[in-house]
């Protein structure tokens, strides 16, 4: 738990935000400000910063995001159509929220 982290707070039951889905490891809702028809953020409950500090500690971690991030496709109905997974890492790779998260994105009409 890190103080003033916004996911932090979000994973902590401590905001509105709607929980598509949680596990003890982690937690999926949807972005505020979506790029795409279907925009989840999967959120580790632990607090890292950025790709760039996992540890080997967070493997398990890391596969859950992956394996979630397959099941919540399929649960939106975008596995099929297909769908981005993406890391933003530190400001130059785009990230804002500096507490490690996966977005996954799809539902595009093509
Ligand atoms: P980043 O650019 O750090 O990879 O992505 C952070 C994402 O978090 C952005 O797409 C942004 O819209 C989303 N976001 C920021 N604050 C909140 C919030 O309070 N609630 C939700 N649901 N999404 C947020
Ligand atoms: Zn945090």
């Amino acid at each position: 738990m890190e103080k003033g982290c916004i996911f932090c707070d979000i994973v902590n039951g401590r905001t509105s935000t709607e929980i598509l889905y949680q596990n003890d490891m982690l937690v999926v809702f949807r972005d505020i400000h979506p790029h795409a028809p279907v925009h989840l953020l999967i959120v580790p409950r632990k607090h890292v910063r950025s790709a760039n500090d996992i540890t080997e500690a967070d493997r398990a971690i890391l596969s859950e995001m992956f394996m979630v991030a397959k099941d919540m496709a399929h649960a939106q109905a975008v596995a099929r159509s297909g769908y981005k997974l993406l890391f933003n890492v530190e400001r130059g790779g785009g990230q804002v929220i500096f507490h490690l998260h996966l977005h996954l994105m799809g539902g595009w009409k093509r």
